[in-house]
């Protein structure tokens, strides 16, 4: 598996709105800006900061922004 979030073997769904407007402020189908694992089914805002459970085989996976960021200091 894959340490980049961002190829092709690590997958990831993006969440849209299940529910109308009134209820979370987006329309039925709208993206929340929400990105899920399809490892584990966890979710957050960021692609980098998704709570994976431990036994995920994504959960070491991280963009080369965050590598970037985070690992090269
Ligand atoms: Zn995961």
């Amino acid at each position: 598996m894959s340490e980049d979030a961002l190829a092709a073997d690590t997958e990831y769904q993006i969440i849209r709105s299940e529910t109308p407007v009134w209820e979370d402020g987006f329309k039925i189908g709208e993206p929340t800006g929400e990105i899920c694992c399809c490892s584990c089914g966890r979710s957050a805002m960021n692609i980098d900061e998704i709570p994976h459970q431990q036994d995920c085989s994504q959960r070491w996976a991280r963009t080369d922004y965050w590598r970037d960021r985070f690992l090269s200091e």
